[in-house]
Parts: structure tokens; sequence; C-alpha cells
């Protein structure tokens, strides 16, 4: 048996990046970059107007001057601005050369349409945006093993890359175990039980970025595992659920060890959980989860999530955490590395009051987990937790004020 922290370490130490391929940007979200990225040119190319107005003079604030042109975003840089004299330009047009400040349409009197006075006063530079003041050519604006997002898209569209190389999605196959088990979607006996582990398996392992596929449920024999992991061999991880810890039926282990796989931890020093085993048969690794719902979900987010983050290439593959408080008191029994599951307001953490290994119900209330070590029986309201997070997109059902007040 490991401690959750040796168990942590051999997977961050023997889990490894695939190999990476070149895709179109649009196809890359979620995909982690194999490459640092640099600006080729300066963002913005030249200098610019930030608003619709005035190109004007400093010494000529005040005055009535007139209007000589009009520069639009797209044309090409060619004006020259003299004094008594304002060219009207769009955001964006390029600033015509002698021009000191851009005056805001709104902030000018017309006195024909041809002739407006400007503003008492005018800031040198106003309202023009520099060339490379965003981007200066030659910087790195995006790194090697970063997941790229919808605004990556815009840095990289911005400097006109079409293709990216990226790391290739893992491939991650999964398959639960029992004879008890039929699939949600076929009928169920009195004594039977739907599969909740798999569609969850494969909907996290989807959302953090894998190709996943779902090879049927297998039986409780040896033999009928061994045909499972044979149709899953293609997998850069397999993930199985069930049959991991000392019942009469409890095979997967017998099965992948009779089929060659190292076993790089087995038993984690975990509650609920211990029996998750981790290994690697041929160049695929496998992590055998245990059949508790509730267990399998714990041991998913604490070892099945940092083994899929490395594998997509990512640096960010450790737990993150969120330091916060306990809501109120809260007892249970020591002598346990227990993982518990709470709700987050964003400002304080709220343990289930019903969360036991066997459950359902409490995986979709979840937004984070805590981990208490073997020696404490309790928590005091408002001391501080270290929170690893579980759902990722914060929503509120509650309208509230966000604005900062002096
Ligand atoms: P096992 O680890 O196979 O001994 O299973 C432990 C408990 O989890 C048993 O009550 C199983 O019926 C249940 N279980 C196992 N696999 C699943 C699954 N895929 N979905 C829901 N419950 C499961
Ligand atoms: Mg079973």
């Amino acid at each position: 048996m490991v401690t959750i922290n040796e168990a942590l370490e051999i997977i961050y130490n023997s889990v490894t990046k695939k190999s990476t391929h070149i895709i179109p940007i649009e196809q890359s979200i979620g995909s982690v970059s194999a490459q640092s990225y640099q600006a080729s040119f300066d963002l913005p190319r030249f200098d610019n107007s930030a608003m619709d107005g005035y190109a004007v003079k400093l010494t000529d604030a005040g005055k009535a001057v007139n209007i000589k042109e009009v520069i639009y975003a797209g044309d090409r840089p060619q004006e020259h601005l003299h004094h008594d004299e304002a060219i009207k330009i769009m955001t964006g047009a390029p600033i015509p050369k002698g021009c000191e400040a851009i005056v805001p349409i709104e902030d000018v009197e017309f006195l024909t349409q041809q002739s407006i006075i400007l503003p008492p006063t005018i800031n040198p530079n106003a309202m023009i945006r520099w060339q490379g003041e965003d981007i200066k050519s030659g910087k790195t604006f995006m790194n090697a093993h970063e997941k790229i997002t919808a605004y990556s898209l815009a840095l990289l569209s911005s400097q006109g890359i079409t293709h990216i190389e990226v790391y290739r999605k893992p491939k991650v196959v999964i398959f639960s175990t029992g004879e008890e088990l039929k699939a949600h979607y076929e009928k169920i006996d009195t004594h039977q039980l739907y599969n909740s582990n798999a569609p969850m398996f494969y909907a996290r392992a989807k959302e953090l970025g894998c190709d996943v596929s779902y090879i049927s449920n297998s039986g409780d024999t040896t033999e009928e595992l061994k045909k499972a992991v044979s149709h899953a061999m293609d997998a850069d991880l397999i993930l199985t659920s069930g049959g991991v810890s000392v019942g009469d039926k409890d095979f997967t282990i017998q099965a992948f060890s009779e089929l060659g796989m190292e076993t790089l931890f087995s038993k984690v020093n975990i509650k609920p959980g211990k029996p998750t085993t981790f290994g690697k048969l041929g160049k695929c690794f496998v992590i055998n989860l245990p059949g508790n719902p509730l267990a399998a979900m714990v041991n998913f987010e604490m070892f099945v999530k940092p083994s899929i983050l490395k594998l997509t290439g990512t640096n960010s593959f450790y737990h993150p955490l969120i330091t916060t408080k306990m809501r109120n008191d809260y007892k249970f029994k020591a002598g346990k590395y227990a993982v518990i599951l709470g709700k987050w307001n964003g400002d304080s953490f709220e343990p289930l009051s019903n969360q036991k290994p066997g459950m359902v119900s409490p995986l979709e209330q979840a937004d984070g987990m805590i981990v208490t070590t073997k020696e404490i029986d309790h928590l005091n309201k408002n001391q501080e937790v270290k929170m690893i997070p579980i759902k990722f997109e914060i929503q509120s059902s509650k309208k509230e004020d966000f604005f900062i007040k002096g």
C-alpha cells in the first residue's frame, strides 16, 4: 500500500506525454501546444486611431480648423497633416504623418460641414494606439505545454497562424465489471443495477481532453475480463471500475496481471478507494478503480485526472488548490486519510451531509474535495482548508453586486 502522495509521485514520474501532430487552429481547442510561438510582426502593425475622430496638431487646440479628408480603417497610410487642418479618421485607421493627437468626434464643435472647433486642451498622443504596444515582433506570445483556448485562437489568428503543433489527444478506453450491471439503455430486473460509473468516466475523460471509447461491461471471470482488455489495447490509458477488492468475484487485477501488467502501485491509503491500482500493460497505462460510485469518482479525480493531464502534454498537471474556510464545524472518525466532498460557494466549504462510498447522489453536488490526515477528527468553523476543485466552470444561481466601491 502507498500513501496518496507516493501514488501521485509515481503517476507524475511515470506517465509521459504523447507524440505531436500539426492541425488547423480551429481544431486545436482543448489541445496542448507542443511549441512556443513568437510574433512575426508588431501588433498593431502601425500606429492607428483608438477612436472615430480627428487627427490634429496640439497648437491648434481651441481653434477652428478645416476638415481635410477621411481616413478609414484599411486605408494605406499616406496622408500628411498640416497646421490649421484636421483629418477625419476612423477607429483603426493609420495615423497620418504630422498628427500629434486624435480628438474624438464627440469633443468637437461643428461650424460648418467642412470646419470644426477643437477643444481648448488636447493631450499629446491622445487616442493613438502605437505600433507594437500589444505584441512586439519576436515576443513569445504562446508557450509550449499550454492548453489552447478560444483566446489562444485570437492570438494565433492575429499573427496569421493557421496551423499549430499540438500533442495528440490521449486515447482512453473504459470498461466496467460486474455481472449485476446493466447499461442505462437496457431493461433492468429488480436484482440488477444500472452502470453509472462508465458514463461518468466517459464524460469526465472527454472533458479533460481525451478521445474516449467505451467497450461493453465485462463479466466477473478472468476470461471475460481478459477479453475486455484485448479490446482496449490501442489505448494510452485503460480505466476500469469494479472487481478490485477482496470479494469472491474480484478478478480485475488478476486478469491484468495474467496479461503481464506491471504494477506501479496497488492499494492506496485513501478513504474511500483503497483498492485503486495503477499499472502499465505494454505501452498502455491502466488504472483500476473501485466499483463503488463515490469511491470511483474520488479516485478518478485524485489519480486519473493528473494521469490524463500528463498524457495531454500540459505542464499544469498538479492538483490546483483553492484556499478557503470551513462553513461550519465538522466531525469525523480519525485514523484515515479521508477525502471529504463538499459544496463551495466562493467563500467557504461545506461537506455534503450524506456521503458514503456506494452513493451516487453526492457526486453531482460536490464542487470540490478536501483531504484530511489520520491524526485529526474534526475541523472547526472558519478553519482554513485547501480544496481541490472538481468543477471548473463556476456559475451562480444568485444575482450579486460585483462592483468594487471606494
Ligand atoms: P465491486 O468493486 O465490483 O465490488 O463493486 C462495489 C459496488 O459498486 C457494488 O455494489 C457494485 O454493484 C457497485 N458497482 C460496481 N461497478 C459499478 C458501476 N459501473 N456503476 C455503478 N455501480 C457499480
Ligand atoms: Mg463487482
